[in-house]
């Protein structure tokens, strides 16, 4: 039967599409499948792009172009060779960037650790010593964040996502008139869930926009920098420089990470921000470490070579990726397209794809497919708290399975997203 909007359907057209996406259902049911699509993983084929790195530095080499002996204890920053390639992909100066181990979300915590305890360079006092502490989270956003900041009963106030970055009319007036507000989670590139790409005019505001707190930071953690689903990738906005402009030198810190471009378990983080900033998380991170594993970073640095080498690498990871993201979408619209039931981002690259199902039934339509077989991110995973106030969005995956099991698992959610709409509908008419 051609689709209908549900919205316009007669009780008795309602009873029939009901019935006719339950047995549907039923029929998913028999499948008996067993599919994942919760996390943001790379798939195999993806990994294997960068099977080089396990025959890597290999016999006998070990030392960097400074000549340094990447096997023996030491140096802090990383690899001076390997961060020139990442701050030029990410527009950072390389002596404003460090090369740490293998996750951005280490440093991330480790940050925000360190305020806690001591304070930044800017803090009156540490702000664990603050009555109240603060965090403005775009959302629908990354859940990982947000689980950071709730582990240390940091409040977190959501702030809603658009297009082009968080409704920043909103965030300058919380963040100017509210010292407690200390930090705030920004993913500016091809944001985790929703792809969306902070404009310069979002960046230029959150640089220059006046804080009550004199030690506000933007964790502004570009884990997608170099990661688009088309040929054009959106330039690394200059955050650090946009900040120093407006007189706020010390307010991004930048993380970035090479866990989406060679071993998600195995690859290479990055931290930039000013030199007060560096410093600062240097004389802490000193204390717990002498130095990171600089034999990945020599490993990285001879698999990439260059810059050039990393983006003919994400090329590789593209032509894998994109086609999985365009079923995705493809499979959407023929099922969902005409009734109107969901709507959904088309991302230009990262890894996810941020769906919005009828208010007040993502949580159902997450339950129905659960026990059809597909696993998909918890309801509210992508807000502070795991609240979705709309109970409504839903956060998909498409980088792990493979097509086949992708298609499946797809024409699946679509069946209890409509099911569940039939369903409410119902209930309502
Ligand atoms: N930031 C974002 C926005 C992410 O989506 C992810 C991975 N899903 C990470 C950070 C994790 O980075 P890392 O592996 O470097 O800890």
């Amino acid at each position: 039967p051609t689709q209908t909007q549900i919205g316009l359907m007669s009780h008795e057209e309602l009873r029939s599409e009901h019935e006719r996406q339950s047995a549907k259902y039923a029929q998913l049911k028999a499948e008996k499948l067993a599919l994942d699509l919760t996390r943001g993983k790379p798939a195999p084929e993806q990994l294997d792009l960068s099977a080089g790195l396990l025959s890597l530095p290999g016999d006998g080499d070990y030392r960097d172009g400074a000549g340094t002996d990447c096997r023996n204890y030491g140096g802090l920053t990383g690899l001076p060779e390997l961060r020139a390639i990442f701050g030029e992909l990410l527009g950072i100066p390389a002596a404003n960037l460090l090369a740490g181990n293998n996750a951005s979300l280490e440093i991330m915590h480790d940050a925000i650790v360190f305020s806690l305890l001591h304070g930044n360079p800017d803090s009156p006092r540490p702000w664990s010593q603050e009555p109240v502490v603060k965090f403005l989270c775009p959302a629908p956003g990354y859940d990982r964040h947000f689980a950071i900041t709730e582990s240390f009963g940091i409040e977190m106030i959501a702030i809603p996502m658009r297009d082009d970055g968080p409704d920043m009319a909103k965030v300058a007036e919380l963040v100017a008139a509210d010292p407690q507000i200390k930090g705030m989670w920004v993913v500016p590139t091809y944001s985790n869930p929703t792809g969306a790409v902070y404009s310069e005019d979002v960046a230029r505001t959150l640089a220059s926009m006046p804080a009550a707190a004199p030690d506000f930071r933007i964790f502004w953690d570009n884990a997608y920098a170099v990661h688009p689903l088309v040929a054009e990738c959106a330039p690394a906005l200059d955050i650090l420089g946009m900040a120093a402009e407006a007189g706020n030198p010390n307010r991004p810190l930048v993380f970035a990470s090479t866990s989406k471009i060679t071993f998600a378990g195995a690859g290479v983080s990055f931290f930039g921000s000013s030199d007060a900033n560096l410093a600062w998380y240097q004389q802490h991170l000193g204390k717990k470490s002498i130095g990171p594993d600089k034999i990945n970073q020599l490993r990285h640095l001879r698999f990439f070579r260059d810059a050039d080498g990393v983006r003919a690498h994400m090329d590789k990871h593209r032509e894998i990726l994109a086609p999985k993201f365009a079923l995705v979408l493809q499979i959407l619209e023929d099922r969902l397209g005409a009734s109107k039931v969901a709507s959904w981002t088309e991302p230009k690259g990262g890894y996810f794809i941020s769906l919005d199902v009828v208010d007040g039934t993502a949580k159902r339509v997450i339950g129905l497919a659960k026990d059809a077989g597909i696993a998909l991110t918890a309801a509210g995973s992508a807000f502070p708290y795991k609240q979705d106030p709309e109970d409504r969005n839903i956060r998909l995956a498409p980088s792990f399975p493979s097509t086949d099991e992708l298609a499946k698992a797809m024409d699946g959610v679509a069946t209890c997203v409509l099911l569940a709409a039939a369903e409410k509908a119902l209930t309502q008419a």
